[in-house]
């Protein structure tokens, strides 16, 4: 931790500053600038609270130079984190893509829609049985119905699943369908939530909350990977802002960010963050161009009799499109598809 001190800060200040800082456990190292003294604190504890400092008379800034998270850093582990699911390995050189719809809705739709993702050669097969909407009026999913018929179109289609967990006391009923546990943006900082599928051993996608930043979500991954499962995928998916001709705004440099702080796979969702579909192609491209390990995106049959996110969901079509366009770019990048 670095202190700026206010100018002309008197010595006796200064002495008050550094034996609160010894009290606090560190070990404190003044140089005196031209104009300013700056007072270097080592051995700062992960869960120091700098405000403690920046509250101190005489103090005028307050850095922090570790990160508050450990296990999640780019620090901590210096390589890639690969998690390797039934085969397909979400965070190496290879881009996968997690397609399918927003919900589960019936047999024929999820059947549909799974042929229509191998066939335009995804892995992984998307789709909510437990839908976290805004209104309680909407759609809330099929529920265990759902699950099951998900697990079969995936089987049918020799696909991985992926679905989003929205209560801790459904955990076990998700392990026991899905390949990967999703949490969804609204429950990025459901830290119960987090804590069990920190036990799972299940690999689980952490979506960026609405209004958090990477550090945040870094943090919130800390405690997955603090509870004992280390198999963590990141996800950006937009977030809010005073934009409105988006449904969020897509953050794309957090990829790089993320990449550079952080050893974990990130994965970008454009249908989330642009929430129009003529837009998902191009900042799918986007995504992939920034470095994405892969993208999530929504495709549906009939998207405009869909339960939800109809508007947003790509036609199968246009997701055959997108797939051969973000492998050209793959490969640009020196990376596969
Ligand atoms: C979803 O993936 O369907 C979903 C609800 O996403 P988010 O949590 O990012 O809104
Ligand atoms: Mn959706």
């Amino acid at each position: 931790m670095v202190i700026v001190l206010e100018k002309n800060i008197s010595e006796e200040k200064i002495e008050t500053i550094i034996k609160k800082l010894e009290e606090f456990k560190f070990s404190v190292h003044k140089s005196t600038g031209v104009e300013q003294i700056v007072l270097g604190a080592i051995g700062v504890h992960p869960t120091f609270d700098i405000r403690k400092v920046k509250v101190l008379d005489g103090v005028s800034e307050v850095y922090r130079i570790t990160e508050p998270y450990k296990l999640a850093s780019r620090s901590f582990k210096k390589e890639n984190t690969e998690i390797n699911i039934n085969g397909v390995i979400v965070g190496g050189n290879e881009i996968e893509v997690m397609a399918g719809p927003c919900a589960i809705e019936n047999e024929d739709q999820i059947f549909e829609i799974a042929k229509i993702v191998a066939d335009a050669g995804a892995k992984i097969l998307r789709g909510g049985a437990f839908k976290p909407r805004t209104s309680p009026y909407s759609f809330q999913g099929l529920g265990e119905e759902g699950l099951k018929l998900l697990r079969k179109a995936a089987d049918e289609n020799n696909l991985v699943v992926i679905s989003e967990l929205m209560e801790t006391k459904q955990v076990h009923l998700l392990e026991e369908y899905v390949d990967i546990i999703q949490i969804g943006a609204r429950n990025m900082q459901n830290f119960p939530l987090l804590k069990v599928v920190g036990k799972s051993n299940k690999p689980v996608m952490l979506k960026r909350g609405l209004a958090a930043r990477v550090e945040d979500l870094l943090m919130s991954a800390e405690y997955i990977l603090a509870s004992g499962n280390p198999n963590v995928i990141l996800c950006e998916r937009g977030i809010r802002t005073f934009e409105t001709y988006t449904r969020n705004t897509f953050d794309i440099s957090a990829i790089p960010v993320i990449h550079k702080r952080s050893h974990l796979p990130i994965i970008a969702d454009p249908s989330h963050a642009i929430g129009i579909r003529d837009k998902v192609l191009p900042m799918a491209r986007a995504a992939i161009a920034a470095g994405a390990d892969g993208i999530m995106i929504e495709v549906h049959n009939h998207p405009e009799q869909a339960l939800s996110d109809g508007p947003q969901s790509l036609l199968p079509d246009q997701f055959a499109e997108l797939m051969k366009q973000i492998k050209l770019i793959a490969e640009v990048i020196g990376r596969k598809m």
